[in-house]
């Protein structure tokens, strides 16, 4: 069973930017493009987290991957065990 690196990997990213995002505004001394990309980022962030928790599913029993994204940056470990039915899901590019 394997799972791809990309859906854990997208939503990190999504969310660095919204992060950085929210600072522009202050950055920028309130640049008007500031919101509206803030509120663009912020719209792509939920997008992003909605594919991806459709994505980190078990393939063998749909079961949500919870906690494979804080092994994998954290832990930094490229497997997972399935808490629904115990297959390891390894981690692939
Ligand atoms: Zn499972």
């Amino acid at each position: 069973m394997k799972v791809r690196r990309r859906w854990i990997l997208i939503p990190v990213i999504s969310t660095c930017l919204l992060i950085i995002a929210i600072w522009l505004p202050y950055l920028t001394g309130g640049a008007a493009w500031s919101i509206p990309l803030l509120v663009v980022l912020a719209v792509v962030d939920c997008v992003c987290f909605i594919v991806s928790n459709q994505k980190l599913r078990c393939p063998a029993c749909g079961e949500p991957l919870r906690g494979i994204l804080h092994r994998y940056l954290f832990q930094q470990e490229r497997g997972y065990y399935c808490s629904g039915c115990g297959q390891y899901i390894e981690i692939v590019k």
